[in-house]
Parts: structure tokens; sequence; C-alpha cells
């Protein structure tokens, strides 16, 4: 197996190369962006490259949207000063002693009132619980004023489910439950949108074929700014 790349308008492709005994060139894209090419043997690296330009714009679709997300975000030491997201924002922590216990949001703040300070665990604790409150009606709010844009693909009702995710900002099954990433009460409210629109396009189209993205153009114009901000924040 090597690794290649190769350059397509501004983006470029990174793709793992195999060969095998096989009559057509096959490309996997997988939900964490990686590009898997398994060749005919004997057939030439240009070939091969000319073909994978040739289904590049196909490839960056499919990598777009799987909706997965990588987090980078630096250890947190959950103190004073620390700078964490709502809604787009940055808020700085401002983590202080008291024996009632609390997470209020206040100016450019999220004031933490604690028993201990050096309990960091748990004020990681009290802030996630606090994201969580923030993520529900925050979420069902959004949530119903989407769902009329499913008039004419869907007759059922989509239900609204959510919990952290590692890898995904949301899912959708074939019952119509709509999962959404907790996490996305970091990201500004256009963007946790976009998200409940693309799941709400998938109740039409449980894939990421054509059809399905001609849907969400047509329910969601900006979608692929909106997508490009989502993944520049939380990325
Ligand atoms: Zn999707």
């Amino acid at each position: 197996m090597v690794n290649c790349q190769i350059k397509y308008g501004t983006s470029s492709i990174d793709f793992t190369l195999e060969y095998s005994e096989r009559k057509t060139l096959g490309i996997k894209v997988h939900p964490d962006k990686s590009v898997q090419v398994t060749a005919p043997l004997g057939s030439s690296i240009e070939t091969i490259k000319e073909k994978i330009r040739n289904k590049a714009s196909w490839i960056l679709k499919q990598q777009d949207f799987f909706l997965s997300f990588h987090p980078k975000t630096p250890t947190r030491k959950y103190i004073s000063g620390e700078t964490h997201l709502y809604l787009g924002k940055q808020y700085r922590l401002k983590v202080e002693e008291a024996n009632e216990e609390s997470v209020k949001l206040h100016g450019g703040n999220i004031e933490i009132a604690v028993k201990s300070k050096k309990n960091k665990k748990h004020i990681e604790k009290l802030l996630q619980n606090w994201y969580k409150k923030r993520a529900l009606s925050h979420f069902e709010k959004l949530f119903k004023e989407c769902v009329p844009l499913t008039r004419g693909f869907y007759n059922g009702t989509p239900s609204l489910n959510y919990r952290w995710m590692k890898k995904r900002w949301g899912s959708c099954d074939k019952e119509g439950r709509i999962h959404l990433n907790l996490e996305l009460i970091k990201a500004p409210k256009k963007c946790i949108e976009y998200v409940i629109v693309h799941e709400l396009c998938h109740l039409a189209h449980l894939n990421h074929s054509n059809e399905f993205y001609n849907l969400l153009e047509k329910k969601y114009p900006d979608w692929r700014a909106t997508k490009d901000r989502l993944e520049k924040l939380m990325v």
C-alpha cells in the first residue's frame, strides 16, 4: 500500500493505493475522509491518477458530506481565563469557589461556581451539563423551525435525539430519528440549522447521492458556506 496525492483545482486528494486482481479501479471514501484506491495489477500510476482526477469532484463531495468532524481541541484545564465556545462565540471561563454550584453566562464569561477549584473533572462535568441543557432548548427550537422544510418529501414526523458523538455532527435513520451531536451547541446557530436540514434531507435519500445534494441545495441554498464555517470553527 502506498500513499499518493493528486491536485484538483485548489484542493488536493490524498489516497492510499493498492493493487489487486480486478478489472476496474475501485475508490472508497471513508467517514474519516480517507480515500482508498484499489487498482488492477499492472496499471500505471499516470493512468490511475488520471482516473482519480476524473472522479475528483465526486470524491470531494463524498469527503465533505460524511459530516464528520475531527476535534483538535487542546486539552482543557478548566481554569479561569481559558476560552470555551458557545453558539460560535468564545467565552472566558471564570471559576470561583462557592457552596452553591452553578454555571452562568454573564457578559463574555461563562461563570462557574464550584465547591473546589481543584476538582477539574467535576468542573468539566458541570460545564458539560450546562452545554447539554443549553443544547436541548436550542436544538428543539431550531428543529421545529426546520421540520416544515420536509413537506413534499416526507410524510412522517421526524424525531429529535441528541448525544455526545466523537466523529459525526449528526445522523438519520429509516425510522425518521435525527441524532444531533451535543457538541454542536458550540457552533453558530446557522451551522446547527444546516446540520438539521442536512439530516432532514436524508429522510428522502439515505445516502449522499446527487439527488440528495439537489434536495439539500433546494432546501438550504447556503449550505456550502455554512458547512465551511462549521468545519473551520470546530476542527
Ligand atoms: Zn449526510
